[in-house]
C-alpha cells in the first residue's frame, strides 16, 4: 500500500455542517502552496454521492440528503439544471446537515445562482461553459466566497459534442492507435488549459477529475494527471452501469489507485440507489484501511456441501442486523460448519459456527451458547449487542482474544459428525482444532 499523494487541501461546508477536508499533506514551499500558512495533515479519503431526485421537489431532496448523510455520505451533490433547481437551494441548504455541491452543466448562471444561495462547493466542467468571461465569473465568485471548485475533464465532457462531424474526427484521431494514449493527452492537455484560467485569477482550491466509463482508462488516467498536478482527486468511474457490474468496475479502478495512494475523495456511480454507492464506497475504503470502520464486519463462509443450515438467509439477516444495532467496528462470523470455521473466523469476537440445524455461539473465544438454528439469529445479536456495551464501557477490548475452538465429539455436538466431517476433508489430519 503506497502513501497518499500530497495535495493542496480544499475545505468543503461550514460550521453548521462541519467542514470535509478533501486532500492535503503539501509542503508549505510548494508553488501550488500559495496563501496556505500552516500545513494541513492528509486528511481521511471522503466518499460522496448525488442525489437521484429533482433538486427542485425540496421535501424529497431534502429527505434524499439525509437518508444519504445517514448512510455516512461526507458530501451529497445535486443537479441543478434549472433555475428552479438553485431557487430550492437556499432552502435545502437551511435544512440539511451535510456540505452541498451543485453539479453545474452548461450554463454558467447556474454556478452564480447556487453559490449566491451558499453551496458548499461546485462542480464545473469548464470543457461545456465555451465562453472564457463566464468560467471566469463563476470563478471570481466561488473566490469571494472561499468555495471550492471540482474541475472535470471526463471523458464525456472534454469532446466536442455539438457538431457530430467534429465529434466524429476527434474521436477518429483519439481511437485511432491508441485509445488510452490519445485520451489521456487530451484530458491533460485540457486540464492545463482549464487550470490556466483558475491560476491566472490566483484561483487554487481546486479538486479534479477525469471519469471514465473505462476503468482501465480511469487507472491510467488518473495515475498520469496525479503525477502532474499537486490538486486533490475526486475518483470516479462514470456510467459504470448497473450496481452487479459498476461494483467491479469502480472497485478495480479506485481500488487500484486508492492502493497506490492516489484519490482523495471517491464517487461510486450505479444506475440504482445512491446509497448503494454510499455503502459500497465506505466498504471499499474500510476495506483498504483507508477509513476507520464504523459498524461491525461480517465475515462469512460461501457454504459448501457440508452446509446443514440454511446459511445464506442467516447472513442477510444477521448483515441487515448488525447495520442497525452495532456502532462498533467488531468482527462477527457466521460460519458454515466447523470445518474450516474456526480458521477462517480467526479474529473474529462474536462467530457462530452452524451444524445440523443448530449453531455454537463464540464470544471472543469463549463458547457462551449452543442453540436451534430457529434461535441463531436472536442469540447471536444479543451477543454482539452485549459485547458492544462492554467494549463502550471499556470491559473488554476489540480483537482481544482470537477464536479458539475445541471442536466437538466424534458424534458431534452439532449432530453434524465431526469426525466425519474433518476425515473427508484432511484425511488422517489429527481431528484437534487447535486455537491461537
Ligand atoms: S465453513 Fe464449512 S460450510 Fe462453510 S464453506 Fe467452509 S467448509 Fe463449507
Amino acid at each position: 500500500m503506497h502513501p497518499r499523494n500530497p495535495t493542496r487541501p480544499i475545505f468543503v461546508g461550514d460550521s453548521r455542517t462541519g467542514i470535509i477536508q478533501i486532500g492535503g499533506g503539501i509542503a508549505l514551499d510548494h508553488p501550488l502552496a500559495s496563501g496556505l500558512t500552516t500545513p494541513h495533515p492528509i486528511a481521511p479519503v471522503s466518499v460522496q454521492t448525488m442525489t437521484a431526485g429533482y433538486t427542485h421537489t425540496i421535501d424529497q431532496c431534502v429527505a434524499e440528503v439525509h437518508k444519504l448523510t445517514s448512510a455516512g455520505a461526507d458530501i451529497v451533490r445535486v443537479a441543478v439544471p434549472e433555475k428552479k433547481d438553485t431557487e430550492a437551494l437556499k432552502e435545502i441548504l437551511a435544512q440539511t446537515t451535510v456540505p452541498i455541491v451543485a453539479d453545474v452543466h452548461f450554463h454558467f448562471k447556474r454556478a452564480l445562482e447556487a453559490i449566491e444561495a451558499g453551496v458548499h462547493k461546485i462542480r464545473l466542467n469548464p470543457g461545456n461553459i465555451t465562453d472564457r468571461a463566464q468560467v471566469e465569473q463563476v470563478i471570481d465568485a466561488c473566490k469571494e466566497r472561499s468555495i471550492p471548485i471540482r474541475v472535470g475533464v471526463n471523458e464525456g465532457s472534454i469532446i466536442e459534442r455539438k457538431d457530430k462531424q467534429a465529434r466524429a474526427k476527434e474521436l477518429g484521431a483519439i481511437f485511432g492507435n491508441n485509445k488510452h494514449g490519445y485520451m489521456m493527452a487530451i484530458m491533460i492537455a485540457k486540464l492545463e488549459e482549464y487550470l490556466d484560467i483558475f491560476y491566472e485569477r490566483d484561483f487554487y482550491d481546486i479538486a479534479i477529475s477525469a471519469k471514465s466509463m473505462d476503468a482501465a482508462l480511469v487507472i491510467d488516467a488518473y495515475t498520469e494527471i496525479s503525477k502532474r498536478f499537486a490538486h486533490p482527486l475526486h475518483l470516479g468511474v462514470t456510467h459504470a452501469g448497473p450496481k452487479e457490474t459498476g461494483c467491479i468496475r469502480s472497485v478495480v479502478a479506485l481500488g487500484t489507485l486508492l492502493a497506490n495512494g492516489i484519490g482523495d475523495t471517491i464517487r461510486i456511480s450505479y444506475a440504482n440507489d445512491p446509497i448503494y454507492e454510499v455503502e459500497d464506497g465506505l466498504e471499499l475504503l474500510y476495506t483498504l484501511g483507508k477509513r476507520e470502520r464504523i459498524g461491525a464486519e461480517l465475515i462469512a463462509c460461501p457454504t459448501c456441501g457440508r452446509i446443514q443450515v440454511d446459511l445464506f438467509t442467516l447472513v442477510q439477516e444477521v448483515n441487515d442486523k448488525l447495520v442497525e444495532d452495532i456502532t462498533v467496528p467488531m468482527k462477527v462470523a457466521v460460519m458454515g460448519c466447523v470445518v474450516n470455521g474456526p480458521g477462517e473466523a480467526e479474529g473474529a469476537d462474536v462467530a457462530v459456527f452452524a451444524g445440523d440445524r443448530k449453531g455454537i455461539i463464540y464470544v471472543q473465544g469463549e463458547k457462551v451458547a449452543t442453540v436451534s438454528e430457529d434461535d441463531i439469529l436472536d442469540r447471536l445479536l444479543d451477543e454482539c449487542k452485549s459485547f458492544q456495551s462492554k467494549v463502550l464501557n471499556g470491559e473488554v477490548k476489540l480483537g482481544e482474544k482470537k477464536v479458539d475452538i475445541v471442536p466437538p465429539d466424534p458424534l458431534g455436538e452439532l449432530g453434524s459428525g465431526w469426525e466425519k466431517m474433518a476425515a473427508s476433508r484432511m484425511g488422517h489430519t489429527p481431528l484437534t482444532i487447535e486455537g491461537e
